[in-house]
C-alpha cells in the first residue's frame, strides 16, 4: 500500500532536440532520485550501454510483455516500440525512491490516466526557438539535415501536446533550467509557492509554432 514515503513520480517529455535526457541525468544525481529504464526495440547507439541507458529487447520480447501485462506503459515511437514495466517502479517508489521517466507524451498520458496513489508531476521541455532547435538537430551533411527537416514537422505536432503537462520549461540555459525543474518538484513535494508563469509558456508555443 502507497504511504506517505513513497517516492514521487517525475515525468520530462520533449520534442526531439531540448534536450531532456541530459535533464534527466542530471536531476538523477540528486539523493534520492533513479532513472527508471525503458525497454525498447531500437537498436542500440554506438554510446549507449545496455542495462543502463534501456533494456534492448526484439519485437517478440517486447510483444510478450505486452501480453503478459508487464507495462505500466508503452507506445511506439518514430518506428520503435518503448516502454516502462511496472515493478521496478513500484519497487523504487516503495522504497521512498523518486523515480524519473524519460517518455514521451503518448507515456505519459497513459501514466496520468492510471491514477495511481503516488503523486506524479510532469513537466514538458521546450527549445528555446525554432531556430535553436533546428541548429541543434542538424548537422552539416545533407542526410542529416534532411532528417533535422523531418525531425522539425514532428516538432511541431508534438509540441501540442505541451497542454497536458503540469508544468513547461524553456530549456535556453541548461543550468538554469535544471534549477527551475529542481525548484518546481521541490515546491511541489512542500506544497509551496511556484515560480510558474503559463501566459508567457502560451505566448512562447505560439512563437515556436508560427
Ligand atoms: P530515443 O530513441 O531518442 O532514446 O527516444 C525516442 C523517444 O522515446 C524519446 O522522446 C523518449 O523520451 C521516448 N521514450 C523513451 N523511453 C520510453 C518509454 O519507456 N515509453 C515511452 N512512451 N516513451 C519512451
Amino acid at each position: 500500500m502507497p504511504t506517505e514515503n513513497d517516492g514521487i513520480m517525475i515525468v520530462l517529455s520533449s520534442p526531439s532536440g531540448a534536450g531532456k535526457t541530459t535533464l534527466v541525468n542530471l536531476l538523477s544525481k540528486k539523493n534520492n532520485f533513479e532513472i527508471s529504464i525503458s525497454h525498447t526495440t531500437r537498436r542500440p547507439r554506438a554510446n549507449e550501454i545496455e542495462n543502463q541507458d534501456y533494456y534492448f529487447v526484439d519485437e517478440n520480447k517486447f510483444k510478450r510483455l505486452i501480453k503478459n501485462q508487464e507495462f505500466l506503459e508503452y507506445a511506439k515511437v518514430f518506428d520503435n516500440y518503448y516502454g516502462t514495466t511496472r515493478t521496478p517502479v513500484i519497487d523504487k517508489l516503495n522504497k521512498g525512491k523518486n523515480v524519473l521517466f524519460d517518455i514521451d507524451w503518448q507515456g505519459a498520458d497513459q501514466i496520468k490516466n492510471k491514477r495511481l496513489d503516488y503523486k506524479l508531476i510532469t513537466f514538458f521541455i521546450l527549445p528555446p526557438s525554432k531556430e535553436v532547435l533546428f541548429e541543434r538537430l542538424s548537422n552539416r551533411d545533407m542526410k542529416d539535415k534532411l532528417i533535422a527537416e523531418e525531425r522539425m514537422k514532428q516538432f511541431e505536432r508534438d509540441v501540442l501536446h505541451w497542454i497536458n503537462y503540469d508544468y513547461v520549461v524553456i530549456n535556453e540555459n541548461l543550468e538554469k533550467c535544471y534549477t527551475k525543474i529542481f525548484n518546481l518538484i521541490q515546491a511541489e513535494i512542500i506544497n509551496g509557492s511556484k515560480d510558474y508563469d503559463k501566459d508567457f509558456i502560451r505566448q512562447h508555443v505560439e512563437k515556436l509554432t508560427s
